[in-house]
């Protein structure tokens, strides 16, 4: 007999509120009862691993499936792949991996994430200027689609499912196991090198970002051309790996720097922890909280911008907490909300499209995109805590359904809003949509892995093909449309369309 059906406040991770009714599961067998269920009971279900996503991509008002077994984690095999349970954290990966003198081509910035969870969003990683996103370096997985089949899928095998189950955000089945190919860096100790570059002025990010971006696309081969064939790019090798990102604070005219690493040798490279990357640290943990309330974060940014960075141009990071840096803020959110605080927080991502081999043109359309979306921000009288920046190359070889960069190569630029008192938004999802109806005039897209606030016909526009695929899939492997998501729901509505 089925445990009674009781609705509960489900919280996103950036604080929306969704009523649902879980239901965990650590077996296969688990899965399909609950499937069941959902369809007997005529409710939608959405499959939820780490519970790290901003939006409510793993919530729904029917059932919410809670992984708690599949996590399993295989030895690195020789031909260098591991193999892992969906619901393995990022963490515990990345720990088994180093250990053989190997990395995760691409991993998202928290430990707590999970594999099932990140392959579902396809997220990217600040290697993803280098390598692409996750989805591009998943060797194999199994799925368990909502009929209640375990099918393998792969570039060869089921590859039209495997294409919509990487950035399907679980509605065409759920994720059991998943194969990656890894990075061979060669030995165990692996630190992270990064140099900072500071710009001032949004043209000074743009221009100084794309440099540094054409400048990796020659030293890995791919002159002129960072849209080149990126499956020879999902086989960078170690030295050739680089993260490329600018980080700008948008207090008075722009400042900020242009981070560049790469990863080398702990027994050549002694550390030299950046304050950036010390998510551990209770101090950097303080700061962080601090950094919750304007003053202090005005005062922080100057810091480093005027006394530190000047004399520390350079660091060495342990490899966790360089990969995992978030871990600090996201240590402040969840004290904080056992506190009782609302912690509120919405991040949302759009990609401004880059014209290859065209440096002038895509640095004078990102530059000016960022000084429209400053603009709207002002108009709404906003100011982000920070604006980040991140090449993305193109993804358009693979075919996943909902990649960001299936159109083509672009710049992911991200805001992050957060309020210790509120887990309400308005005046910035406002914003943000305004944001993303400039981000659709310059043929952009709106990345769908964070908070999405746009209008649905937009989305619909920027993901027709996406959309109508991952349709396809969802009437063969899910003719009773159980499986969904109050985020898809809102968002793309259109692939529920019967
Ligand atoms: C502090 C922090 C840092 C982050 N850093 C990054 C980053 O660097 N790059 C980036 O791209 N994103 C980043 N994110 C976003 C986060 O990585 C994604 O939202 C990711 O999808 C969360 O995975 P999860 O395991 O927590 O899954 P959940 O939040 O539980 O679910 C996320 C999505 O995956 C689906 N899903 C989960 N498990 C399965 C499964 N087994 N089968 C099918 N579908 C499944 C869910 O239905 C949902 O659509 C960050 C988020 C936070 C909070």
């Amino acid at each position: 007999m089925n445990a009674p059906f009781v609705a509960e406040p489900l919280q996103s991770y950036s604080g929306q509120v969704v009523v649902g009714h879980v239901r965990t599961a650590g077996s296969v067998e688990e899965l399909r009862a609950h499937l069941d269920e959902a369809r007997s009971r005529g409710v939608t279900a959405s499959v939820r691993s780490g519970q790290m996503a901003f939006d409510t991509h793993a919530l729904s008002t029917g059932m919410v499936i809670q992984l708690v077994g599949f996590d399993a984690i295989g030895e690195v095999c020789p031909s260098g792949t591991i193999t892992v349970g969906a619901h393995a954290t990022w963490g515990a990966i990345l720990e088994a991996t180093r250990r053989a003198g190997y990395v995760p081509y691409a991993m998202a910035s928290t430990e707590r994430a999970t594999a099932g969870g990140t392959l579902s969003a396809d997220c990217l990683s600040r290697f993803s200027p280098t390598c692409g996103k996750e989805g591009n370096h998943v060797a194999r997985l199994r799925v368990l689609t909502a009929r209640g089949e375990v099918l393998e899928c792969s570039r060869d095998q089921n590859a039209a499912l495997f294409r919509g189950v990487i950035s399907g955000f679980g509605c065409v089945g759920i994720v059991l196991e998943v194969t990656y190919e890894l990075l061979h860096v060669g030995f165990s100790d692996v630190v992270v090198a990064t140099t900072f570059t500071e710009f001032s002025g949004l043209g000074g990010l743009a221009q100084a970002l794309v440099t540094k971006v054409e400048g990796a696309a020659t030293a890995t081969g791919a002159a002129g051309s960072p849209s080149g064939d990126l499956r020879l790019r999902r086989k960078v090798a170690a030295s050739e790996m680089q993260a490329i990102s600018a980080v700008a604070y948008l207090q008075g005219a722009a400042r900020g720097f242009v981070m560049h690493s790469t990863y080398v040798d702990g027994a050549s490279h002694p550390l030299k922890p950046s304050p950036l990357h010390q998510p551990r640290s209770i101090v950097e943990q303080a700061l962080q909280a601090l950094a919750f309330f304007e003053p202090a974060r005005v005062l922080g940014y100057r810091y480093l911008l005027d006394v530190y960075l000047p004399e520390h141009a350079d660091a060495v990071d342990p490899l966790a907490d360089f990969t995992f840096f978030q871990g600090g803020n996201d240590a402040v959110i969840r004290h904080g909300r056992a506190l009782g605080f609302a912690m509120g927080i919405r991040q949302q991502t759009w990609i401004v499209p880059m014209t290859p081999g065209n440096a002038v043109e895509t640095s004078a359309r990102l530059a000016q995109f960022l000084a429209d979306a400053q603009a709207v921000l002002e108009r709404h009288d906003l100011l982000p805590p920070l604006i980040d920046v991140l090449f993305l190359p193109d993804d358009s070889g693979e075919g996943f359904a909902l990649s960001s960069n299936r159109a083509g190569p672009g710049f992911a630029v991200t805001l992050t809003f957060e309020a210790p008192f509120r887990t309400d938004f308005p005046d910035e999802e406002q914003a943000c949509v305004a944001i993303s109806q400039l981000c659709a005039s310059v043929g952009g897209r709106v990345h769908l892995v964070k908070n999405v606030f746009a209008d649905a016909p937009a989305i619909a526009t920027m993901y027709a093909g996406g959309i109508a695929e991952l349709r396809a899939l969802r009437a063969k492997h899910d003719p009773t449309g159980t499986l969904s998501s109050a985020f898809l729901e809102r968002v793309a509505p259109a692939l529920f369309d019967r």
